[in-house]
């Protein structure tokens, strides 16, 4: 049945999908060969003239009015709320925004381009039906692929796994979209040649098949309204286990319903199901690797200063991760099966050296090192798992406990900074985290000649002091460093001191402000002082994000700049 609009649907739909790859993997290329030339040129160059400013007005003005600009003046990532605890969401971006507006009108051509809308109306409708059918299913592969961890596009065109999640969510507003128009296409034509509602309820209260394609839709109208940001944000746990359940039974009622029924498009839920069992089977595979050996990773959680515990997990096997990556933490004790993303904010790996029978050995082939890899969270409490966590340390001796932990990753992409001639690291709070692996790569790079880099400045918005002792050990690695003096400047900013006898700045290139920064004026200034192309990078709240966005692309024209922002949320 329907075979050949399946056919023509089925070809085009996977030859736009497979050109829009193609076209963000070349552009992604073409970015990332640019970086690395750009690196290799610069290693020796102390100022980077020729890569310090635009070569062309088009390439500012598309990163200004397409790429970041948000939506419409300056909100992107600020959330929209009701009141302070609801959360309804916040705006895609421009570029975002156009590409939705694109995948829509695509669908919307499969669906209906080529109809002979002057035929009878039981075939219009046969053919509405059959192709909304069609692009459902066809849909659900994408759904599918974007919201898996393990989601291959993630490192293939580095694009970040909350990009796909806001694809992944109106992708599936429009197969559920496409499965309603589909029912009800079949409902009228029912209604209209076979004798009413009547008919209707009978012919659903006999047919098998269309029980479950009835069950299946209305899964996906019950996903619909319960996944709304509102939703999400409020309870996410309860959300994620109903969201998942929903989703089985769905796709479960939905292989019933193609199969009896007789369509040829079932190879693509089987492809959609075996996708999603893919991506559960390399999540827990991963998380069996990481984590158990002879012995079991174990998490040490230390309750700090400023509603914040720092955990550090030690893991059984060797493991890397690149700066900007974050992995999921299962702790049994406090959250049971459940996982939370957390950035990885330091990671070390101590040789612990071992002697045969724990006594000295005069042989060396009886002594042997150990490899201890760590790898460390900055957890910022909030309501759910991190207050629980938050409040076992406190509750503990010395506010510091142990228990068995598991550590899923690393997941996410490194933008790497190595090509830029100035960095300018901003993060609000419990963003530091996203900041200080590339703060140590960049200083560490310096030192050993190996990236453009010539000069870095953070600049951390924190609301006390009290703050600094969350990566105060970190950060003390870091200061140690040679060379670092030459390339690092850090700019503290405390929002909400006690009092101004809190404001000391240690030295010259470690500062500390009272208020909010302007941050216009601080990248004014790194413009004037600044070597080769310049990066920013932003994680924090999202109105600090929308700041920064709006402060570059202001400057979009006046240097070689680029802009690079990480949420926390999704
Ligand atoms: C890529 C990434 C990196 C992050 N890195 C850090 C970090 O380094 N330090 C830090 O303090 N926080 C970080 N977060 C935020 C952290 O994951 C949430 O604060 C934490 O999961 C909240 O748990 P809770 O049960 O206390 O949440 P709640 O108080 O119940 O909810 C607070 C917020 O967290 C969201 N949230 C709750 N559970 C999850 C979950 N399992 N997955 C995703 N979001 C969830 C909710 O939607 C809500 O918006 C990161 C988030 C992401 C997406």
């Amino acid at each position: 049945m329907g075979v050949a609009i399946l056919t023509v649907c089925s070809k085009w739909a996977m030859v736009s999908i497979a050109g829009v790859i193609a076209l963000t993997f070349a552009w992604k290329l073409v970015y990332h060969l640019q970086a690395k030339l750009r690196l290799l040129l610069c290693l020796g160059n102390e100022r980077q003239q020729y890569w310090a400013t635009p070569k062309s007005d088009i390439f500012p003005t598309v990163k200004r009015e397409i790429l970041w600009a948000p939506m419409f003046a300056k909100r992107h990532n600020r959330e929209f709320k009701l009141s302070r605890a609801i959360n309804v969401g916040t705006l895609p971006t421009r570029f975002q925004g156009l590409f939705l507006i694109a995948f829509l009108g695509v669908n919307i051509a499969f669906c209906t381009l080529s109809i002979d809308w002057s035929a009878k109306r039981t075939v219009v409708l046969k053919e509405v039906r059959n192709r909304m059918g069609i692009m459902a299913t066809i849909n659900m592969m994408p759904l599918f692929v974007l919201a898996g961890r393990n989601n291959p596009l993630i490192g293939l065109l580095r694009i970040s796994f909350d990009t796909y999640n806001l694809i992944h969510r109106w992708l599936g507003r429009i197969v559920v979209l496409e499965a309603l128009a589909h029912g009800i296409a079949y409902s009228i034509n029912k209604v209209e040649t076979s004798g009413g509602l009547a008919a209707l309820g009978k012919t659903i209260r006999t047919s098998y098949s269309l029980q479950m394609g009835f069950i299946a839709l209305m899964a996906f109208v019950v996903i619909l309204f319960h996944s709304p940001s509102i939703f999400r944000h409020a309870f996410y746990e309860t959300f994620l286990t109903v969201h998942i359940i929903l989703v089985a039974l769905m796709l479960s009622t939905l292989w019933f319903h193609l199969n009896l029924s007789g369509q040829a498009w079932v190879p693509y839920l089987k492809a959609t199901i075996a996708l999603w069992a893919a991506d559960r089977a390399i999540r827990l595979i991963r998380i069996f690797y990481r984590n158990v050996s002879t012995k079991m990773s174990r998490a040490t959680v230390e309750a700090l200063a400023g509603d914040a515990v720092r955990v550090t997990v030690t893991m059984p096997r060797p493991w890397k991760f690149q700066p900007g990556q974050h992995a999921y933490l299962y702790i049994p004790t406090i959250g049971l099966w459940t996982s939370h993303p957390f950035t990885v904010a330091w990671s070390e790996c101590k040789e612990v050296i071992k002697f045969d029978n724990k006594e000295l050995s005069l042989h060396r082939q009886d002594i042997f090192t150990k490899e201890k890899p760590t790898m460390s969270f900055i957890i910022r409490r909030r309501t759910g798992f991190t207050d629980t966590l938050y409040k076992k340390a406190v509750s503990s001796p010395d506010k510091l406990f142990s228990t068995v932990a598991f550590a899923e990753g690393p997941y996410g992409t490194c933008h790497s900074l190595d090509s830029y001639g100035t960095a300018v690291l901003i993060a609000g709070g419990v963003g530091i985290t996203h900041q200080v692996p590339y703060i140590q790569r960049l200083v560490e790079g310096y030192r050993d000649g190996t990236v453009a880099t010539r000069r870095v400045t953070l600049v951390w918005i924190i609301q006390s002091p009290e703050h600094l002792e969350w990566i105060r050990p970190w950060m003390t690695s870091i200061l140690a460093l040679e060379k670092r003096r030459d390339v690092l400047k850090i700019m503290l900013f405390v929002t909400k001191p006690k009092s101004t006898k809190e404001i000391r700045s240690p030295s010259s290139t470690v500062q500390m402000f009272p208020g909010k920064p302007n941050i216009g004026t601080l990248l004014d200034m790194e413009i004037e002082n600044k070597a080769g192309t310049l990066a920013v990078t932003v994680c924090g709240s999202g109105s600090l994000s929308d700041d920064v966005r709006a402060a570059v692309r202001l400057r979009s024209h006046k240097a070689n700049i680029d802009f690079i922002e990480e949420a926390f949320s999704w």
